[in-house]
């Protein structure tokens, strides 16, 4: 027998930001069924993965039981979306059932995608269906499992319903989906054009204390640039193992700092820095090489909405007053002036920080010790070399630490033109210098992925999984959450996508 579970929720969000949701039940599924649970998330949030397994469990995953303590809500957010306003999008499909403190007194956000209508799902049907649900829990375990923050899928079940989507009728699915905060750029964009800078320092000062609790409460020019840090290092680290997001839209990033939304994202196989995969993005808006400037754009918009509280905080002349709220025009106006130019500086402070971070990660990759002024050099040289031969990114750099165990050919028997590579490994080699090539070889297998979410394994996976085949997911699953320890039996989950795969590939954001 199964006893109900009590959930720790403490819920700041629906407490502390009326007027950012609506109170929202799930809807109810008539028939679930468990698809993947994640044991060792459940274990971080004190749940019993058993308890979970049950009917009990169950019903509370696919949203026929709110548990005590949850206050489910419909988030609102704004975003700008392929460059365009929209003013109110918010939880279409999701319902965030509240906030849980983790075994590490971590809050985390539990919510559902796949939920049911909302007051924000306008056409939508506000479900999910099961292929791009599981996609996201693999491709999120998977950049977890990298090391890189993210969202993550505590549980996957199907509810019974088919859903009609372009492909036909699909098996409806909800995602459980765990994330250190659902605050977006859009969230703050909601603030600004539906409220005034008091909604937006109210939400400042919210997510001050709830991300960057380091800082003074009220310094939003800080708040700025921890933001800015925290994009500028992801950006740098999703560059790093070839991961295209696909729709950075301001609504999908995140405050926090972490992934959000796996849509149309993808690994990239044969390297192109001009890569892109989503069928909708027809102008290259969010290709692998146009994630940092689209990144500077989004935090612009952040910077936006706080430029009122950042002038607000400069003191005017006689040391007390607040520029913002002086009665003087002119100073009020200059205090304005000066906030935009701060807030300017701040966000194009993203540029050197994501290339410093970019370079600290593909020195790593390439096992270099110290700095050399000719670094970035290198590993852009790679790239070309890389880029004209179509030769696969993830392979390419797992490789090079075999030519340092012996295997002089690893890279070059991939490489068509070997003349160039034959150089470029030579120089790479005196670069290294003196270092043990053994030790070098080492700390790059800690950097250089074996095994991604690639996308032939993916789509194979996914197919399966939707004709009942669970095993294909569960093999991949179990492949690219230890991403690092070459395992005997996975050799297929290292090798490029066929011949002619990746021209053709296309994904979507339909969940
Ligand atoms: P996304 O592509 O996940 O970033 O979603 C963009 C917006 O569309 C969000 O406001 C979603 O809630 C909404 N949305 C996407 N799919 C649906 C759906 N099937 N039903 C209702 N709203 C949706
Ligand atoms: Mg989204």
């Amino acid at each position: 027998m199964t006893t109900a579970m009590h959930w720790a929720f403490d819920n700041t969000y629906a407490r502390e930001l009326e007027g950012y949701y609506e109170p929202w039940q799930p809807a109810a599924s008539p028939d679930p069924t468990l698809v993947a649970l994640n044991d060792a998330l459940a274990g971080e949030l004190a749940l019993d993965p058993s308890w979970l397994r049950s009917d009990d469990g169950l019903a509370v995953l696919v949203g026929n039981t709110v548990p005590d303590g949850a206050e489910p809500i419909a988030q609102a957010y704004s975003g700008h979306q392929f460059g365009y306003l929209s003013p109110m999008l918010g939880d279409g499909r999701a319902v965030l059932l509240g906030e849980l403190i983790d075994g590490n007194g971590n809050r985390r956000d539990i919510s559902f995608k796949g939920s049911g209508r909302t007051p924000f799902s306008r056409g939508g049907d506000g479900k999910a269906v099961l292929g791009p649900v599981l996609r996201e829990y693999v491709v999120g375990e998977a950049m977890h499992a990298l090391g890189i923050p993210t969202t993550r899928a505590l549980a996957a079940v199907t509810t019974g319903e088919t859903v009609l989507r372009e492909q036909g009728m699909l098996p409806g699915a909800i995602l459980t989906r765990v994330a250190s905060s659902h605050l977006r750029v859009g969230t703050f964009e909601m603030a600004n054009h539906h409220g005034s800078p008091e909604h937006v320092r109210k939400l400042a000062d919210y997510a001050i204390a709830r991300h960057y609790p380091e800082l003074d409460a009220g310094d939003h020019a800080g708040f700025l640039s921890a933001v800015v840090t925290r994009q500028a290092e992801l950006i740098a680290a999703w560059m790093s193992i070839g991961f295209i997001h696909g729709v950075m839209n301001s609504d999908n990033m995140t405050i926090s700092g972490e992934t959000i939304d796996y849509g149309p994202c993808a690994f990239m196989d044969a390297y192109d820095d001009q890569r892109v995969f989503s069928s909708i993005d027809t102008g290259g808006r969010y290709r692998y090489a146009n994630q940092p400037p689209i990144a500077v754009w989004n935090l612009s918009l952040l910077a936006e909405t706080l430029v009122p509280l950042i002038a607000d905080n400069t003191v005017v002349d006689d040391g007390r007053r607040p520029a913002e709220t002086s009665q003087d025009e002119d100073v009020r106006k200059q205090a304005i002036d000066d906030a935009i130019a701060d807030a300017t500086r701040r966000v194009e402070a993203f540029a050197p920080q994501c290339s410093d971070a970019y370079l600290r990660r593909f020195r790593a990759k390439l096992g270099l010790q110290g700095k050399d002024a000719a670094d970035q050099q290198l590993v852009d040289e790679l790239l070309s070399i890389m880029k004209l031969n179509q030769a696969d990114f993830t392979g390419t750099f797992r490789r090079l630490a075999k030519v340092l165990g012996g295997e002089a050919d690893a890279v070059r028997e991939r490489i068509t033109d070997v003349t160039t590579y034959d150089a470029w490994q030579a120089k790479w080699l005196d670069r290294l210098g003196e270092q043990d090539h053994a030790t070098t070889a080492k700390q790059m297998d800690a950097v250089n992925p074996v095994y991604i979410p690639r996308n032939h394994l993916v789509e194979q996976a996914l197919q399966a999984a939707v004709d009942g085949e669970l095993g294909p997911f569960e093999q991949l699953l179990d492949a690219v959450t230890d991403p690092f320890t070459e395992r005997p039996g996975l050799e297929r989950y290292a090798e490029p996508a066929p011949d002619g795969f990746t021209d053709r590939y296309v994904t979507f954001c339909g969940t």
